[in-house]
């Protein structure tokens, strides 16, 4: 015989957001519930603990992060089963976005669990509503690969205008360390498209680099390129394609042929202001050493 238990028992999983940086931004309701539930799950249960002794609750908490996050699932469900009201947060912002909790999320939901949403921060949000920059059609891609050739092709893949054409904002996570790398990638990549840096948002250095790329490099500080960031990129036309973007490229190892440039540091430098892969740069030099000049 089923032991399903009916809706009035079953048990609910609260995907709660919390603050990306203002400890202000945490709403009453999440308040109220980070001190209700039988169980809260974070992403890392000491940085959680800082903002649990903020509310003055102490919730039993357990991580839920990449690692574990396939173990946690049936555990979870049996609480749930057994009626059990199950908190979700991570250590900032939204769960789920950019952060773990997705796979638990539909492994409730296609159990038939009641799952309730406590909306609040999201960094590409609010990002994107301070940007001044076109805010719908956006799209949110998460973060960019580490490496400049895959981030290349990852770039050239999703930088589209809107598909009837107009203009589409993209908003990309990146660690403030690779922020002037990706600005600088997006120099060659796309140097028409509109640009915004919004940094370290809701947070005392909260500020906005703006501009087209070649701008926006030119601006940021070695300070603006610590913390945290969202890059919020307005695509209005399609961006050049890689071929037409070589001879670029072509023209300045050529110039630097013709000045003895040191080959080594041009090309890696080279490769991370484009993204070019540096064998394929090493390739360009060989050859275009070889034509008469
Ligand atoms: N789930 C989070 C959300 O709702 O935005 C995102 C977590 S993700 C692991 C962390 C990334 O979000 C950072 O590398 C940065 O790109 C962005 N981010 C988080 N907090 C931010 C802030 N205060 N200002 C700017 N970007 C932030």
């Amino acid at each position: 015989m089923s032991s399903a238990p009916s809706a009035g028992q079953r048990g609910r999983l609260s995907v709660i957001a919390t603050p990306i940086g203002n400890l202000g931004d945490l709403t009453p309701r999440a308040a109220e519930l980070l001190g209700a539930v039988d169980l809260l799950l974070c992403e890392d249960t000491r940085h959680t603990a800082r903002l649990l002794a903020h509310v003055g609750v102490r919730p039993p908490c357990q991580s839920l992060h990449a690692h574990n996050e396939a173990e946690r699932v049936a555990d979870v469900l049996a609480r749930l089963e057994a009626g059990s009201h199950v908190g979700l947060v991570s250590d900032a912002g939204t769960p789920c976005l950019s952060d773990p909790g997705a796979r638990l999320v539909d492994a409730v939901q296609a159990a038939g669990h009641r799952v309730e949403t406590l909306p609040g921060p999201f960094a590409a949000a609010a990002g994107l509503a301070a940007s001044g920059l076109t805010p719908v059609p956006f799209a949110f891609w998460g973060f960019a690969p580490k490496s400049a050739g895959q981030r290349e092709r990852w770039l050239e893949a999703r930088l589209t205008p809107a598909p009837d054409g107009g203009p589409m904002t993209h908003a990309v996570y990146v660690p403030g360390r690779d922020v002037p790398g990706l600005v600088a990638q997006l120099e060659t990549l796309a140097p028409e498209v509109r640009l915004v840096v919004a940094r370290e948002l809701t947070k005392l250095h909260e500020g906005y680099v703006r501009g087209a790329p070649a701008a926006v490099s030119a601006q940021l500080t070695p300070e603006q390129a610590r913390g945290e960031a969202v890059l919020l990129v307005e695509v209005s036309a399609p961006i050049p394609s890689a071929a037409s973007r070589v001879p670029d490229v072509d023209a300045e190892i050529a110039q630097a042929l013709q000045t003895g440039a040191d080959r080594k540091p041009f090309l890696r430098e080279l490769s991370r202001r484009t993204g070019v892969a540096r064998r394929e740069l090493y390739r360009r030099w060989l050859e275009l050493a070889d034509e008469p000049r």
